[in-house]
């Protein structure tokens, strides 16, 4: 005959035992998706400014060796023009 209070305890286990490695995965995926950056078709990146907005005004714009040249931007993934422009676009604050 079984224990309830043993029964208790391997259930209690046998959960554990399955969520928590569980949730830790989903939190490790969150985490890398978190740093990847997206592409430029997901963020609709264009090479043009759009109604006064563009790259070099963004929070997100690293900008490149000088004014003029290509850059590249935290979270759209490949060189980023600053006269450029995607739905992501964050204005500096002046
Ligand atoms: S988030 Fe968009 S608008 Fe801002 S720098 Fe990156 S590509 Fe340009």
């Amino acid at each position: 005959m079984s224990d309830p209070s043993n029964a208790m305890t391997r259930r209690t286990f046998v959960t554990n035992a399955i969520v928590l490695p569980a949730l830790a995965g989903l939190l490790l995926a969150e985490t890398a998706t978190a740093d990847a950056k997206g592409s430029q078709a997901q963020f609709k990146y264009q090479n043009t400014p759009k109604n006064g907005q563009k790259c070099s005004t963004c929070t997100q714009f690293i900008p490149g060796s000088s004014p003029t040249k290509n850059g590249s931007c935290k979270v759209v993934d490949g060189s980023i023009s600053p006269n450029g422009w995607c739905i992501a676009y964050a204005p500096k604050k002046s």
